[in-house]
């Protein structure tokens, strides 16, 4: 039976072994390959897949043939209330939030809407090969904990937490601002719930700076503090009148990063999204921190937020996720960002390798939101988190791959030509949550 058996997948396996942006040969490409994977989803081995069934005594074959088996996607930063406000016509960051998204986020005041999304939300990453997700939750409380149970029923692993406001200003509704007590309390809640959960994580999420009182923010470092095993994400240096506007604000703060630093809210459990702007001085702090950041290239280009720096935040040894930003992208496949990634850099005169690009997307997330423990490659002992890439559904793809000369040229053409409609299944610790077509 196959439940009591492991499973072993065959296809073509392509992952990272180490950091490429360190290490030379990261990049591990295994034409007629094969994945092993216990009954629990763990992994057992990998390699060529005659070496690999001449070990396994029994196992359950499930064959992708010339398909290609990719570590899950890691999405860094995507706003769950946001799933309907994607690709709203105008403006950039500040004028853009009031007008579209803040709106859109009052609509989760309703539970059947808010349940209902949820499912749809998850769903959707699963589709693209997304198997982990950090995720900005509603104000809701209701909202929130729908979109923990559709996490837990539809099986991907989620880092999420309510998306913290109480800061009155104009264009923000009532409805989206909370107190710090209540805010505290649906924490403590969902906080309790993740022990539990194996795949489930709170992350505390003061929205961003100008959101949030000084009350909120202490609150923050208290739950941050008294619950080790929490993140911490939010918003930083994404355009410039935000910039602008967050130093008149707290005019005796030197820069952006030093009023996340006065409540003591970087830290090495610190994801921050965007980054656009860094001052070196910021650079070596949330380095000396070990705070990670996360790019987000569909939605910096969308907003007109700037390109991301990322040979300086390299240089200061920052570890780096990628995100979709739903709904500033445009786009929920994380690896469709990964051909904007490419680009915004190539306009900064860096041109990445494929390895560099799907390291950010698997591996290097991974270790930016501490789970490389967890998943990210195809280590033994790791979580069997990884989708199928069937470009063969494609005759374009087929033609053009066919005309490579190496299986890095396949990866980095599929990296820019594939989508999520080559996605054929996402498997999370060895359970498929999403198959084609469904
Ligand atoms: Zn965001």
């Amino acid at each position: 039976m196959r439940s009591t058996m492991s499973t072993v997948y065959l296809g073509t396996l392509a992952h990272l072994k180490a950091n490429p942006f360190e290490t030379s040969n990261a990049l591990e490409i295994i034409e007629y390959g094969a994945l092993w994977v216990d009954e629990k989803g763990m992994i057992i081995d990998y390699g060529k897949r005659s070496d690999i069934l001449a070990k396994v005594p029994e196992a359950w074959i499930e064959d992708y043939d010339d398909a290609w088996l990719i570590p899950g996607m890691i999405d860094g930063h995507v706003h769950y209330p946001q799933y309907y406000a994607t690709a709203a016509q105008g403006g950039q960051l500040l004028d853009w939030l009031v007008q579209s998204i803040l709106p859109a986020e009052t609509a989760f005041a309703d539970p059947a809407f808010a349940n209902d999304t949820a499912k749809r939300f998850i769903k959707h990453l699963l589709s693209c090969g997304t198997t982990t997700a950090m995720v900005f939750g509603s104000q809701f409380a209701h909202a929130n904990e729908a979109l923990f149970n559709a996490a837990r029923e539809l099986g991907i692993r989620l880092i999420a937490g309510a998306t913290l406001m109480d800061t009155p200003a104009d264009g923000i509704p009532d409805a989206l601002l909370q107190t710090p007590k209540q805010a505290q309390a649906d924490a403590e809640k969902l906080i309790a719930i993740c022990r539990d959960e194996p795949l489930l994580h709170y992350a505390i999420t003061p929205r961003y700076a100008l959101s949030c009182s000084e009350e909120m923010m202490m609150m923050c470092h208290g739950l941050l503090h008294n619950h080790p095993e929490t993140y911490l994400q939010t918003h930083i240096n994404e355009n410039r009148n935000e910039i602008r506007a967050v130093l008149a604000h707290f005019n005796q703060c030197k820069d952006y990063l030093e009023v996340y630093e006065r409540y003591g809210l970087v830290t090495d459990r610190t994801v921050l999204a965007h980054n656009i702007h860094p001052s070196d001085g910021e650079l070596d702090r949330i380095g000396q921190a070990q705070c990670s950041i996360c790019h987000c290239p569909s939605s910096n280009l969308f907003l007109g937020s700037g390109l991301f720096p990322l040979s300086r935040h390299i240089k200061h040894g920052i570890n780096i996720a990628l995100g979709t930003d739903i709904g500033a992208g445009v786009s929920f496949s994380l690896w469709s960002n990964l051909s904007d990634a490419y680009k915004i850099q190539q306009l900064q005169g860096l041109s990445l390798n494929p390895e560099h690009l799907l390291y950010l997307a698997t591996l290097g997330g991974a270790k930016a939101l501490h789970l490389e423990n967890e998943t990210g490659n195809f280590s033994t002992g790791k979580s069997a988190d990884f989708f199928v890439l069937d470009y063969t559904r494609s005759d374009y793809l087929s033609e053009r791959l066919r005309r490579c000369n190496s299986l890095e040229a396949q990866l980095f053409c599929l990296l820019h030509l594939a989508s999520e409609r080559q996605v054929e299944s996402t498997y999370v610790r060895g359970r498929r949550v999403f198959f084609y077509p469904s």
